[in-house]
């Protein structure tokens, strides 16, 4: 089905679909109003009220979300995907935190324990060079004994190895760790970073910013202020970034 229009598969897959919206949902006549007066705010480029979300994420169903969403994404972008191609590097999963939906991490003495070398790291990169991927994305744990040079030299060696590879690194969990361990500031870690080859930051770290949940399932991590601080940094510093929120913890 390449080439074919999002909205032309949905319609393969709901020939019943109506020119407004997919929907499985059985909604009465009110909520039926409700929904076409979203999807117009969203065709109009208008904001939905806070209520107008609260009744998309009760009643709506996903494709329906989805079909909003892509109306907004055609219209900022067009008929056009983005993709690029990347292997992820997690130089080590010893961490000092205890996130309770993390089975990644393991404690310094355990015999799950990791820790990469730089050869493993140069090994890592050259394997991207050979699956031709473009992008290398960098995240894990916070090792208790290693310091933020340790840290600055993953990025140095990568970028050593293969300068011409886009280089995504950091959550601001660990920007915030490396801030707390120099003791200098958010835009000092950055900048030096950047100057190791670092080129854009990834968007973890931003599962559930509520703090009543945030305490319950990583209470020590970055909190919600401080993840948008940093990444409030990092675009004035001209880097790039994203946000990936999990959630279904419990
Ligand atoms: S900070 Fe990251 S690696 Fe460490 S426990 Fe939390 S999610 Fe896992």
């Amino acid at each position: 089905m390449s080439g074919l229009r999002d909205r032309q598969i949905l319609n393969l897959i709901f020939p019943q679909r109506k020119e407004s919206t997919v929907s499985l949902m059985n909604l009465n006549q009110n909520e039926q109003e409700l929904l076409d007066t979203i999807t117009r705010k969203v065709d109009a480029g208008e904001r939905i009220t806070f209520d107008e979300g609260v009744f998309l994420d009760e009643k709506v169903d996903i494709l329906t979300l989805g079909d909003l969403a892509n109306r907004i994404r055609e219209r900022k972008n067009g008929n056009f995907a983005f993709y690029n191609t990347n292997i992820h590097l997690n130089p080590t999963n010893v961490c000092v935190y205890r996130c309770k939906f993390c089975a990644f991490r393991a404690d310094l003495k355990s015999p799950r324990g990791y820790t990469f070398t730089e050869e493993m790291i140069r090994e890592r990169v050259q394997e991207a060079r050979i699956t031709g991927a473009t992008e290398i994305h960098v995240v894990g744990g916070l090792h208790h004994q290693k310091k933020f040079e340790w840290y600055l030299d993953v990025v140095r060696t990568i970028h050593d190895e293969y300068p011409e590879l886009h280089i995504k690194a950091w959550t601001p969990v660990e920007i915030n760790w490396f801030s707390f361990m120099t003791k200098k500031p958010v835009r000092w870690v950055l900048e030096q970073m950047m100057e190791a080859g670092l080129s854009s930051m990834p968007g973890g770290g931003a599962e559930i910013f509520h703090p009543e949940i945030r305490e319950q399932i990583c209470e020590h991590k970055a909190d919600a202020d401080s993840w948008f601080e940093i990444h409030r940094e990092a675009h004035n510093l001209g880097l790039r970034s994203n946000a990936t929120i999990l959630y279904g913890h419990y």
